[in-house]
């Protein structure tokens, strides 16, 4: 309902740079990040409330996004959302499909700014518009650069020192060397941790298989998304015993019902930009529970408000469905909310104020890379 005091007057869209706080961030096929643009949306209501979102791609080759590509479709979705109401997400999204097809890492921080005004408005935390809060601190995981097994094996001791139980490690090269970074981190962990195996697409079926029977003994293992394709993780699916996780693929809800369908997982990993934002993650959150699909809950990469905001969505997750949570405001240098929320001893908090529960330091953000008002 345009005009009303909830409605969308201004969006600013800010832009600055996340440094990763561990040196460099490497992945199969050679992808190295260490630095990233992120973007952050600010929507203003007509009452002067304000509701902040952010997205930031990892790089350019993890996903159809890129930061450039994120601002460009900001350009193209902020005046459709100009006069929209920010308690109707309903409309929001309704809008931005009319304005723009696809591009969901884009319209992922739009939606999640109108999330945080509805919270301020309402005087509640997002994780309570998002369906309520039954795990109030969140078991996180820390990923794992793709290094020698020794470096990976130091990796998860530092981490695991620091209260970290679950981890991820970064595959996706020769299989032998593969199976002995996992043997590696196996032994510098204890018997309740987790580890995922995460090869991001980048293994050959025959890569994937030679890889899983290698490591078909390792306890408290798991697959996660071995080759770029559904089809193809599927194929390594029925030629292995290890539990199977999947990522990249899962782009939305028809896919993850699909996926569910064939039986091509036991474990989704949710990125909130990757599927549209909260509203769609939430859909998601709820369908892979009543599927028996169990969660990570995290986003693509981000600083305080991606943190914020994976936080709210995974707070509504029942404790045996969900494996663990990323805050990625721990793996990089740079904080726009005074580092909240912060994690502790392994645990992240849910932030328990109105909306993202978090208050972003606008001003350290310079000028707005552009803006739009009614
Ligand atoms: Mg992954």
């Amino acid at each position: 309902m345009a005009g009303s005091s909830a409605s969308i007057e201004r969006i600013d869209v800010y832009g600055y740079e996340l440094t990763y706080a561990h040196g460099d961030y490497v992945m199969s096929s050679g992808r190295v990040v260490n630095r990233l643009e992120s973007t952050i949306v600010r929507v203003t209501t007509a009452d002067g409330t304000t509701g902040f979102g952010e997205v930031c791609p990892l790089g350019a080759t993890y996903l159809p996004a890129h930061a450039a590509g994120a601002r460009a479709a900001l350009r193209e979705l902020a005046p459709a959302l100009l006069g929209a109401d920010v308690t109707n997400l309903a409309d929001a999204h309704r809008r931005m499909d009319a304005a723009l097809r696809g591009h969901e890492y884009a319209r992922s921080p739009l939606d999640v700014a109108c999330w945080d005004a509805f919270g301020r408005i309402a005087g509640l935390p997002v994780a309570a518009l998002l369906g309520g809060v039954l795990q109030p601190a969140l078991p996180l995981y820390v990923a794992i650069p793709l290094g020698t097994p020794d470096e990976m094996a130091a990796f998860a001791r530092r981490e695991r020192a620091a209260g970290m139980r679950r981890f991820q490690l970064k595959l996706g090269a020769a299989p032998a060397d593969d199976a002995a970074r996992v043997r590696a981190v196996l032994d510098a962990t204890g018997p309740g941790d987790e580890i995922t195996g995460d090869a991001n697409g980048a293994w050959r079926r025959q890569d994937a298989i030679a890889f899983a029977n290698l490591v078909k003994d390792v306890p408290r293992f798991r697959l996660e998304q071995p080759c770029p394709t559904l089809e193809e993780c599927l194929a390594v699916r029925h030629r292995t015993n290890l539990p199977m996780v999947l990522d990249e693929v899962i782009t939305d809800l028809p896919t993850l019902v699909r996926a569910a369908g064939e039986e091509a997982m036991d474990q989704v990993n949710l990125k909130v930009s990757r599927v549209g934002g909260l509203g769609p993650a939430r859909a998601m959150r709820d369908a892979a529970v009543a599927l028996g699909i169990r969660l990570m809950i995290e986003d693509s990469w981000g600083g305080d408000v991606v943190s914020a905001a994976v936080a709210h969505l995974a707070a509504g997750t029942p404790a045996d469905a969900l494996f663990a949570v990323s805050f990625m405001n721990d793996w990089t240098n740079e904080h726009v909310a005074g580092y909240a929320p912060r994690s502790r001893d392994g645990l992240g908090p849910v932030p328990d104020g109105p909306g993202l529960g978090i208050e972003v330091d606008v001003d350290a953000l310079g000028e707005p890379l552009f803006s739009v008002a009614a």
